[in-house]
């Protein structure tokens, strides 16, 4: 049997708080700061405290067992790298203003890791020169940094943050494809055991293209993605990713000359259509962003039916972009010539890239910017337009149907706890990382990599279980898992019987805490509520007679039981 520290709250490190400070705007951070379980240090950088990093460290363990039992082997690698490995990759310039920057005495460029492609393939390259080596997947559980543009909602988007991050390496596809599965099965048993209810989705795997990433999203209200899935079938993405059938009939009306007409202060499409008094269907949307690249910017123009949004991501990917897209600045179109608001494209422009959605190509006699301030021309059809390509750009929506044409799109907000990745030979080419294969050629090592975001789950696990009394922790993740409540310690029967049980359950191997503090019994139980531990017993008044009550977080159900029976009722509550 394990031994248990013992924790009286008569001598711990805690203070409760009745409110949140104003600037925690989710429930998470509220309640995390109201416990005292994390205290900021700046914006996006907090301190675990007690509580709070006894539930951090429960999370890691149970990450660290499943990354374990799936074979894959820890190490730990620096948080300070050299920015020549990160030029090697190309990141130095593509990762931007997220990546922590800073120079040593001798005015050497480094980054605070934010993630570990770079090195853990430095390592690699170092040290296997056969396909006899491989495979292996390596992992990590490490605090980064990440210079978010808007670090907010506490642990949920921080500056600085604990991830578990795992890297494989491969001879070939199948070998990383089998990986994958076993990773994604590793995952699906690390959140199940967290308690939580989730869903894999499909995600955006950039330019790398294929079906090859998918992300853990943690079900709440407060998350920042769209999930879109099927009512009927298993079919869950990222909307940034998701596609999605929509009924696309070609129209049959009779094509006509295209003209220029005076649409003044239309500048939007809803207000286009209502000044025209036609549906936002028979316009196009026009949208101008751009790709910012070291040397140069791509700029380019998206076309799509009125009613319907771009996907910038979509819009990327079939532009072959690095970066991810920008909207272009009122002096990118003053530079370019084009008048905004009014954007049309009917002749090629050697500094615009014009990406068509296919929804255009069904339309007739529809309305486009004029390339004139104050001006559309009505009556337009696809022989007038010039574009490069066709495209599917089209955001998917819910009510569409789902894209393996089973059921109906249904949409729900999602926190991104983990992410799984066939990054496929991005990194290992760039990084010349190769083997000599069976026939004793060169290979480019197939690499996949996988990371959970640990302090995130923790955030994302209060969203998901809580009410307005506090937390309640799901039971493997709870900072501890009784909390014995002597009522009034002054009381002899009272103060005698909660040290009994809170040494037998602690005996036993059970987490307990003992309240034994100089407050009223209310102000205890409210207190246990919002640290939310998932049993109190309560030890009042029925203690002269060896009778205590037991309460149940989650259900809020309560029953007296006997001393004497108190460790066998808390270990069935336990298996249940
Ligand atoms: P997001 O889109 O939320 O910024 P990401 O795509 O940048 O996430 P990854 O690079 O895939 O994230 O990182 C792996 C995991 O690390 C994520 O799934 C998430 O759980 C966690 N994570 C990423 N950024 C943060 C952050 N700023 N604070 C806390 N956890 C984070
Ligand atoms: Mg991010």
């Amino acid at each position: 049997m394990k031994q248990l520290k013992k924790v009286r709250l008569s001598k711990a490190f805690l203070k409760t708080y009745k409110e949140a400070p104003k600037e925690a705007e989710i429930i998470s951070h509220q309640l995390m700061l109201r416990a005292s379980m994390i205290k900021q240090l700046t914006r996006g950088v907090y301190s675990y405290l007690p509580l709070g990093y006894k539930v951090l460290r429960k999370i890691e363990n149970i990450v660290r067992e499943e990354m374990n039992r799936a074979n894959a082997q820890e190490i730990h690698m620096p948080v300070l790298q050299p920015a020549s490995l990160w030029e090697e990759s190309g990141r130095w310039f593509a990762y931007g203003p997220e990546l922590m920057r800073l120079k040593d005495r001798n005015e050497r460029e480094f980054a605070l890791g934010p993630t570990h492609e770079e090195v853990v393939t430095d390592i690699v390259r170092n040290m296997v020169s056969s396909y006899k080596d491989l495979p292996f997947n390596l992992y990590q559980i490490q605090t980064k940094f990440r210079d978010e543009m808007r670090p907010r909602f506490g642990l949920m988007r921080g500056r600085e943050f604990l991830m578990k991050d795992a890297y494989s390496f491969h001879i070939d596809q199948k070998s990383l494809d089998e990986e994958y599965l076993n990773m994604k099965s590793a995952y699906e048993r690390v959140f199940i055991r967290c308690g939580l209810d989730f869903r894999a989705v499909e995600a955006d795997s950039g330019s790398i293209g294929g079906d090859s990433s998918h992300e853990f999203m943690v079900l709440a209200d407060s998350g920042e993605d769209d999930i879109l899935y099927s009512d009927v079938s298993g079919y869950a993405a990222n909307i940034e990713k998701a596609s999605s059938i929509i009924e696309l009939v070609e129209s049959t009306e009779e094509k006509k000359e295209k003209e220029l007409v005076e649409t003044p202060d239309a500048k939007t499409i809803e207000g286009l259509a209502e000044f025209l008094n036609i549906p936002k269907e028979k316009t196009v949307k026009a949208v101008l962003m751009k790709e910012v690249l070291p040397d140069r910017q791509n700029f380019i123009l998206g076309l799509i039916r009125g009613d319907l949004d771009i996907n910038p991501i979509k819009l990327k990917n079939a532009m072959g972009a690095s970066m991810e897209l920008e909207m272009m600045t009122e002096e990118d179109c003053e530079k370019l010539g084009i008048t905004t608001g009014y954007v049309g494209s009917f002749e090629k422009n050697d500094k615009l890239k014009v990406i068509m959605d296919e929804t255009v190509k069904y339309m007739r006699n529809f309305v486009v910017g004029g390339n004139k301030k104050g001006y559309h021309y009505i009556n337009v059809n696809l022989e007038d337009l010039a574009y490069d390509f066709v495209a599917d750009i089209r955001e998917a929506r819910a009510g569409d149907g789902s894209p393996d044409g089973k059921g109906t799109l249904k949409v729900a907000r999602g926190i991104e706890v983990g992410h799984i990745f066939k990054l496929g030979d991005k990194y290992s080419k760039a990084l010349n990382a190769t083997v000599l294969d069976e026939n004793g050629k060169q290979q480019i090592i197939a690499m996949g990599c996988y990371g959970i975001g640990i302090s995130r789950v923790m955030a994302a696990a209060i969203e998901q279980n809580h009410d307005e009394f506090g937390i309640i922790w799901p039971k493997n993740i709870a900072p501890y898992l009784v909390d014995v409540i002597i009522a009034n310690i002054k009381d002899e029967a009272q103060f005698s019987l909660g040290e009994k049980l809170y040494k037998e359950l602690c005996d036993n191997g059970i987490e307990t805490v003992l309240d034994d503090r100089n407050e009223r019994a209310g102000f205890k139980f409210k207190d246990a509520d919002l640290i939310g531990i998932p049993l109190k017993i309560v030890v009042g008044k029925g203690a002269a007679e060896g009778k205590v009550e037991i309460k149940d977080r989650r259900t809020g159900e309560s029953r007296e039981v006997k001393a004497e029976e108190v460790t066998d009722f808390v270990r069935r509550f336990i298996e249940e």
